[in-house]
């Protein structure tokens, strides 16, 4: 994914949350990781339905504002990208009715897990992050113990986070967060939720595993094709993937 790709894929995200209900106003923000140093991001305060490509802010890792007015959220994405060396997308955005659940439950550590198979196939779990104040480096922390395991989490009373290897998975977790709180909230209001048998269970943490240890496979032989590539066609000068 070059830079030019990066900058659209962000404008397309931000109208997709905002089509789908997951961020409101000047809600949210998303960044691309560009180089081992480089993340392109959100600006702040500006609706995400209004973006363009010329508004999008460039920081360093180290928090150093290259070009343009970036998030104030900007933290959380640099503590994502610390911790997980796989990411390169990172969403924020403020799923409704996830929300709810941490507003609801404040006690609730996580999304009921063993309800539903897609939980626990598709992303192991969904934890809730503690509360902290938006923009603080105390909001970073907060989603520090799970990182790099959860590439998908809600933080209490404020919003949801996902990351992902590309656009798609980044987008996926937001999307699965939001979609698992409504079916939860539509089972509680229904009756109540109720939980899969314990042999089904068994059956699908097992699964579960398996996946994960296909994924990390996949990405550590696409990490080694990539790195004998650019030593390939630009020697020792080769820029980073
Ligand atoms: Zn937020």
């Amino acid at each position: 994914m070059n830079i030019a790709e990066s900058r659209a894929g962000i404008v397309d995200l931000c109208k997709r949350l905002h089509a789908r209900n997951l961020l409101a106003a000047a809600d949210g923000n998303i960044s691309v990781r560009i180089s081992d140093d480089e993340i392109v991001i959100t600006p702040t305060a500006r609706n995400k339905a209004f973006i363009r490509e010329d508004d999008l802010a460039v920081i360093t890792l180290d928090n150093r504002v290259v070009a343009g007015a970036p998030s104030g959220e900007r933290l959380l994405h640099l503590e994502v990208f610390k911790r997980c060396p796989l990411a390169r997308v990172v969403v924020h955005a403020h799923p409704p009715t996830a929300i709810a659940w941490s507003v609801a439950y404040p006690e609730m550590s996580e999304l009921p897990r063993e309800a539903l198979s897609e939980i626990i196939l598709a992303v192991g779990h969904i934890p809730i992050a503690r509360y902290a104040e938006p923009g603080t480096t105390q909001m970073a922390e907060s989603v520090r113990s799970f990182l790099p395991e959860s590439r998908v989490m809600i933080l209490a009373r404020h919003g949801a986070l996902s990351w992902g290897e590309d656009f798609e998975e980044a987008y996926n977790g937001m999307e699965r967060i939001e979609h698992t709180a409504q079916i939860l909230k539509s089972a509680h209001e229904l009756g109540g939720i109720t939980q899969l048998p314990s042999a089904e269970l068994e059956r699908l943490y097992s699964l579960r595993k398996s996946l994960e240890r296909a994924r990390y496979e996949e990405s550590r032989v696409t990490r080694a094709t990539r790195a004998r590539w650019r030593t390939f066609h630009f020697g020792s000068d080769a820029p980073s993937a």
